[in-house]
């Protein structure tokens, strides 16, 4: 979507399959109708600032290597408000299983651990928090519903989805 950092997405549109743009009506796991997937964007000079400001991790991180790249790895990286979010291409919704993905994620949940940090893997709607020692899959969670962990100190041993009014009033 954007190329204006020391990387350039090159063949890689993946970004323009998962995510949503709301400014478009595109919903996550689709093809925006102007994509030309791995050749780029058809409206480029008057695409949405929500894609002309979108960076995937690999985009702006030199830690995460050639193999991160989503065209390659299948999988587009985020930051979240307290973590890392992972999105696989739903034509892949195993690729985070795959090596080197699945140890580099396993070490970023314990690092995550150590530093209150959540690390998710996001497949179409479903949504699975990575902890060093368990996989919460939590099924389909939706936009108005957010993630809530049980922790014995720093260990996370549950986790729950509640809507987000529930939350707040929590
Ligand atoms: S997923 Fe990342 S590298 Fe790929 S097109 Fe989007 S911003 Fe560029
Ligand atoms: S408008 Fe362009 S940059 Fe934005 S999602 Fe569609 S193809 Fe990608």
């Amino acid at each position: 979507m954007t190329s204006s950092v020391k990387r350039t997405c090159g063949d890689c549109t993946l970004c323009c399959k998962v995510m949503a743009i709301e400014a478009l009506a595109k919903p996550t796991n689709a093809w925006c109708p102007h994509c030309r997937p791995g050749r780029g964007c058809a409206i480029y000079a008057t695409r949405p600032d929500e894609c002309a400001d979108f960076a995937c991790l690999w985009l702006v991180n030199d830690l995460l290597d050639e193999r991160w790249k989503p065209s390659r790895s299948k999988l587009v990286l985020t930051a979240s408000d307290d973590g890392i979010e992972i999105r696989c291409d739903p034509g892949s919704p195993n690729a985070w299983r795959r090596e080197p993905y699945a140890s580099d994620i396993r070490a970023w949940a314990k690092e995550g651990e150590m530093n209150d940090m959540t690390v998710v893997v996001i497949i179409g709607q479903r949504l699975i928090l990575i902890t060093p020692d368990h996989e919460f899959d939590l099924g389909a969670v939706g936009p108005d519903e957010r993630i809530v962990r049980e922790l014995e100190g720093k260990k996370v041993v549950g986790a729950t989805v509640v809507k987000e009014s529930e939350n707040r009033r929590g």
